[in-house]
């Protein structure tokens, strides 16, 4: 860890914060680093592509000599696209497991693709557990490949990784991880999460612009999947086969994203690598959160389920709270929050990832409680309804 960890600094715009779980908030360095025009084909480029696939080869670990990065242009869900199109074979057989909308997105999208597939349905929250997949597994012989999703980001709640990827492997089967939010601050580490392939995007935890995903996978499982892709920009053997010889991403590359990228990248390894940004994540969450309990409101999940990167908070009860009041509050005092997602009960999140620390999220929470008063809300306790729905998970 360095002695002397990076200044978190305001943005220098005036804009607001972002509470989000990407876009997020930025540096203004890696904002500055697109402020140049790059050739796609000219070598400085191809210097950038190929440094940056290394850098995040090293993030999984040692074991990463097996494995290789290949970056793919568009949004989060593009990459996830190109993982199952290219890495679940037309006559294979995928178990999703599920417990929130980006699961669900990986469900449709094995639809789309007409890969046979099943699903363990968890709701909006609960963790899908090793046993489980055990179960299912030792229950469906056909079943090749397990996708799971590292920090579901629509309730915030990390899941059990390790024990989903025990099961996989004791079972033989192969796992596929869309840890698009939880990369660059939770560990991913391939000798102790020995996975297929693995999908994170430039706009997450490694506080990039958006613009591209990547996905990092075994070496001899892009190999096999030659020929396999239904998508002909969606290809991860095409795509890396032609950056493997030529250096070049295949199709123009979001060139200014990935300048600002790189910088991103020298900025986490600068804090600590995963270690440093995820205990500066940490350290946002628990003091967003004890402020917030201290307000009266309540997590939807119990700490041991709350991950570092998002937190799903219920809304008050007292009839004088709106949400679209409470949104716009905050957006004047320079916070922007996110609407939850729950199907049962109202809920909101507040992001802990972008250029943040501890000290903006104490002022979060007192915009927090300034947005109450100015609402006239006097408890922010949640419905019956949501500690009934909260019960869900004790049991
Ligand atoms: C952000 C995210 C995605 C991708 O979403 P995009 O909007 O396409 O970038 C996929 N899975 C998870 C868990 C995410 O958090």
């Amino acid at each position: 860890m360095p002695d002397q960890p990076e200044q978190i600094e305001a943005p220098r715009m005036g804009e607001p914060y972002l509470l989000t779980p990407g876009p997020l908030t930025t540096s203004f360095a890696t904002k500055e680093a697109m402020l140049r025009d790059w050739g796609s084909w000219d070598d400085d480029f191809r210097v950038m592509t190929a440094g940056m696939r290394t850098r995040l080869l090293e993030m999984v670990g040692p074991g990463a000599e097996d494995h290789d990065c290949v970056p793919m242009q568009g949004s989060g869900t593009f990459a996830v696209e190109a993982m199952l199109g290219s890495f679940v074979p037309r006559d294979g057989k995928a178990l999703v497991l599920a417990n929130g909308a980006y699961g669900q997105r990986a469900a449709e999208t094995l639809r789309y693709l007409g890969r046979a597939h099943s699903v363990i349905d968890k709701g909006d929250y609960l963790p899908p557990r090793g046993h489980e997949v055990a179960a299912a597994l030792a229950a469906d012989p056909d079943i090749t490949h397990v996708v799971a999703v590292h920090c579901e980001t629509s309730s915030g709640i990390l899941n059990p990784l390790q024990e989903i990827s025990d099961a996989v492997r004791d079972a033989g089967r192969k796992l596929l991880v869309d840890s698009m939010s939880a990369f660059g601050a939770i560990p991913l580490q391939v000798c102790d999460i020995p996975f297929e392939a693995m999908v994170s995007s430039a706009n997450k935890c490694i506080e990039g612009v958006p613009g591209f995903g990547f996905v990092i996978a075994r070496n001899d499982a892009i190999q096999a999947a030659r020929g396999r892709s239904h998508s002909l920009s969606l290809d991860v053997h095409a795509q890396w086969k032609t950056m493997n010889e030529t250096g070049q991403w295949r199709f123009t590359p979001p060139t200014h994203v990935v300048a600002a990228f790189l910088e991103a990248l020298r900025a986490h390894q600068a804090e600590g690598g995963v270690a440093g940004r995820g205990s500066r994540y940490r350290r946002n969450r628990d003091v967003l959160v004890s402020g917030m309990r201290k307000l009266g409101f309540e997590t939807l999940l119990d700490d041991h389920w709350l991950s570092p990167i998002i937190v799903t908070f219920f809304c008050p009860a007292d009839p004088s709270f709106r949400f679209a009041e409470f949104y716009d509050a905050m957006k004047q005092r320079g916070f922007i929050i996110y609407p939850g997602k729950l199907t049962q009960v109202d809920s909101f999140r507040i992001g802990c990832i972008g250029q943040m620390d501890e000290n903006v999220m104490r002022q979060v929470v007192r915009a927090a409680g300034e947005a109450l008063k100015d609402m006239n809300v006097t408890s922010a306790a949640p419905s019956q309804a949501a500690i009934r729905e909260r019960a869900k998970l004790a049991n």
